[in-house]
């Protein structure tokens, strides 16, 4: 079931996500929904503060581009319960996005090429995996929702400064009454 996107201007968007203690039907459920959701408005990731949910999982499915075959490969489902990044690089690397709570805005953020993460799966299986460019991209983007972080947050004051007159509209689009 596709579910309801949270919009900017919604506080859940900036509460800091509590741990998830049992992996259940519930949970396998909103997963399902969520990427039913995220596919729907074509994301690459969705966190669940983004769907109204205050709790610590985000999932990504980052479609990947086949140089030589010159056509791209859909992406696969990956699920991040409890994650915490536990290393990333030095390195930094820019990477133009978007975020479907905050629609037609878009701006490069810099972040580490290359991130390791921690995370539990549906399974409740505990996993570690270093994810670089697009991938580390996406990965850090969600994890980043699960703290209340968004992605204009990393953007230069002046990059913010254009956005203002964009996200006011948002705000009083999605929260007026
Ligand atoms: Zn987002």
């Amino acid at each position: 079931m596709k579910l309801p996107l949270a919009y900017y201007g919604d506080p859940v968007l900036r509460r800091k996500t509590t741990p998830i203690e049992k992996i259940d039907d519930s949970i396998r459920q909103l997963v399902a929904d969520m990427d039913e959701t995220r596919e729907a408005h074509n994301g690459v990731g969705l966190a669940a503060p983004q769907v109204h949910k205050s709790i610590s999982l985000f999932i990504t499915c980052v479609p990947r581009y086949d140089k030589e075959k010159d056509e791209v490969i859909p992406g696969v489902l990956k699920v991040f319960i409890n994650p915490k990044i536990i290393d990333y690089s030095q390195e930094l690397w820019g990477l133009d996005q978007g975020c479907l709570s905050i629609p037609g805005v878009y701006g490069k953020v810099y972040r580490p090429a290359k991130v390791t993460i921690e995370a539990t799966d549906l399974e409740g299986k505990t996993f570690v995996e270093t994810y670089a460019y697009y991938d580390a991209q996406a990965a850090m983007h969600e994890n980043d929702h699960i703290n209340g972080v968004l992605f204009i947050d990393r953007l230069t004051l002046k990059e913010r400064k254009d956005f203002e007159t964009k996200l006011r509209e948002i705000k009083k689009k999605y929260h007026s009454r």
